[in-house]
């Protein structure tokens, strides 16, 4: 329930890329084969795009810029069905292993080749594995540079690879030398004074269902706050080809591919869903007013 008692609307997001973009795969699969793999990127979200249209759900939706520019068609029929078209960046590079120029270019790039294809101003971005960390701060005044008004790269929690454990765990609006801009985290759950993940990912497959759902359920009952969730399409791809790995990455990137187009409709089933916009307090972070959630929690 919400402040005025009715159901909390959650968020719904996909990192649309191909199962050859995850980063486990930087450095086993070099970029120059990108072209030549089997794409089913195009397959994959247009199943999402049909399992969304049969629960009335719309979403936001992160391209990376690699994929619009190869699929523009792919963009357009996100953005008809009523999507947000958001930005993934251009070629799947974490931002800490970029100078802020190389970065620049890939936002730029990604921003120009999505608003083209869909029509629609681009308002959000979402780095590849969350990968604005401490040492990578400086990639948010890129984006307000850049025309960006909100950012969901930020994870509110420990992990070997990303995530700023003591950063807020709701959308905010952060003051940056560059101006302001929202940010909008993926969803948590604070236990024993632990950040834990409860939407999405890795983290949706791999654990019970039951996990994902207590979690949401706490933040919208608990909290009054929207959760936000992620998935990619190729999460819902069992027949995927298999691409060499170490065993975490295995069990990361595989384990119950098979089980997660259920999962989705259960979840798509059990609560309210909408896209960024239909959330946020605005696209404009200039008339969100300083309160309670204008929280700036950063230390450094
Ligand atoms: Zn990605």
């Amino acid at each position: 329930m919400d402040a005025r008692g009715g159901p909390v609307t959650n968020v719904m997001t996909v990192d649309v890329e191909d199962y050859f973009h995850v980063s486990v795969f930087d450095g086993v699969i070099p970029r120059s084969d990108w072209e030549r793999l089997e794409s089913r990127v195009c397959a994959n979200t247009s199943r999402m795009l049909d399992i969304f249209a049969e629960y009335g759900v719309r979403s936001t939706f992160f391209v990376l810029g690699w994929v619009a520019e190869r699929f523009p068609e792919l963009v357009k029929r996100i953005a008809a069905a009523g999507h947000e078209v958001a930005s993934h960046g251009y070629g799947h590079r974490l931002v800490y292993d970029q100078t802020p120029a190389a970065f620049r270019d890939d936002v730029r790039r990604a921003k120009a080749l999505l608003e083209d294809a869909s029509g629609a101003r681009v308002h959000g971005y979402r780095a590849p594995s969350y990968s604005i960390v401490p040492r990578s701060l400086w990639a948010l005044d890129v984006l307000i540079e850049e025309g960006y008004t909100y950012d969901s790269s930020i994870f509110p929690i420990r992990h070997d690879r990303y995530g700023i454990p003591v950063s807020g765990r709701h959308a905010y609006v952060l003051e940056r030398p560059g101006g302001r801009m929202i940010e909008a985290p993926a969803s948590t759950i604070t236990l024993g004074g632990m950040n834990l993940p409860v939407a999405g990912g890795g983290y949706f497959r791999l654990l019970p269902y039951e996990w994902t759902e207590w979690g949401i359920a706490r933040v919208n009952a608990a909290e009054s706050k929207p959760a936000i969730f992620y998935l990619h399409p190729w999460e819902i791809d069992p027949e995927q080809p298999r691409l060499p790995c170490g065993l975490l990455s295995r069990i990361r990137h595989y384990r119950n591919l098979d089980q997660t187009e259920s999962r989705l409709r259960r979840l798509l089933a059990d609560f309210s869903w909408g896209p960024m916009r239909a959330v946020l307090p605005s696209f404009e972070p200039d008339r969100v007013a300083a309160g309670a959630d204008a929280a700036l929690p950063y230390v450094w």
